[in-house]
């Protein structure tokens, strides 16, 4: 309320400080995700998931496809995070989840069922049946950007979104594997903002790192880097399903899953 009494005009969902004003006021992981699928505060990306909803790839074609944004998939008090880049055109664009319906998606999922943190190895659709345990897929970016590529004021007019997601997830969390360079820089700002004091300089990507964050009360938050696993990734040999599964299973042990 403005001191004259009358109520300050709220940003639309077409308006570029909608995740700004709207996220920190999500009570819960569910409101969130409610609010956040009906983002439009990115023009470029909002015309591209739509053209791409409605053009469509053969293979695809009888499919309704989502073109919205992608919320993040898994418990609400999950104790390790995934945090990708974004959601693929015809992968999590098309099905309306994370990691779902797309090459990279099923790299992932395979490797999490090998270690115990999801039901089934594949993800096709939505209502395929699979659930995570413990997990929560989260993403910098929820909108499928051109040549998956957001520019940096899309990934910063997103990041109220991820921040709102870590805080409510804060808790309970204990772990954050982060799958590719973009999305461990689009990250650490939002630890830091979040409350986990990050050492100096800031630590750099690379697949293997880890970092043992501490926040306000001494909890710990151990930062996994990890490749992504992007077809190019898994097909030139650069992450492999050992390696993949060698930094879940570690994640896990210290999340207590
Ligand atoms: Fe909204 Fe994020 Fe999509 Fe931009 S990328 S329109 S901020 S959900």
């Amino acid at each position: 309320m403005a001191e004259s009494g009358v109520s300050e005009p709220q940003p639309s969902v077409a308006d570029r400080r909608f995740p700004a004003h709207r996220a920190p006021r999500c009570a819960d992981i569910g409101e969130l995700d409610a609010q956040l699928t009906g983002c439009r505060a990115c023009p470029r990306l909002v015309a591209w998931r739509e053209q791409v909803a409605v053009e469509k790839r053969a293979a695809y074609r009888d499919d309704d496809y989502w073109g919205r944004p992608v919320p993040g998939f898994g418990p609400d008090d999950a104790a390790l995070a995934v945090v990708g880049l974004a959601p693929a055109a015809h992968g999590g664009n098309r099905t309306g989840r994370m990691f779902t319906g797309d090459p990279a998606g099923d790299f992932l999922v395979a490797g999490l069922h090998a270690v115990g943190l999801a039901s089934q190895p594949t993800a096709t659709g939505i209502d395929d049946g699979l659930t995570l345990r413990g997990v929560r897929m989260a993403a910098p970016v929820h909108c499928a950007p051109p040549q998956n590529k957001p520019t940096t004021e899309e990934r910063d007019t997103c990041r109220p979104w991820l921040a709102a997601e870590l805080s409510l997830l804060h808790p309970g969390l204990r772990a954050v594997v982060v799958l590719g360079g973009f999305g461990w820089r689009a990250l650490l700002p939002v630890l830091a903002d979040a409350g986990w004091q990050l050492p100096r300089p800031r630590p750099k990507f690379g697949h293997g790192t880890q970092v043992v964050l501490a926040d306000r009360d001494g909890e710990e938050l151990h930062l996994f880097g990890c490749y992504h696993p992007s077809q190019r990734n898994v097909n030139t040999g650069r992450l492999t399903r050992p390696m993949l599964d060698a930094v879940f299973r570690e994640a896990a042990a210290v999340a207590g899953l």
